[in-house]
């Protein structure tokens, strides 16, 4: 699966990185580092991930999306 995340959105609240640990990073107080290609084992973390962000900065299967267009 490949994820992005829009930072111009991402206010750092860390729900992320609490719900996928594996994926989402924060170093530091405010520079979030995540795995663009995490392994589909990590999906139900990343979904849960994506649906508990406060202002929908993570973006799911974003080529699948890309490809639909
Ligand atoms: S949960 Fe959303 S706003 Fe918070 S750090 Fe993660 S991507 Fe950014």
């Amino acid at each position: 699966m490949r994820i992005a995340i829009d930072l111009s959105l991402c206010q750092g609240y860390a729900q992320c990185a609490f719900l996928a640990p594996d994926v989402f990073k924060f170093v530091g107080q405010e520079a979030l580092m995540y795995v663009p290609e995490p392994d589909d084992s990590q999906r139900q973390n990343v979904l849960r991930a994506a649906a508990a962000c406060p202002v929908g900065a993570i973006l799911v299967d974003v080529d699948d999306v890309a490809g639909a267009r």
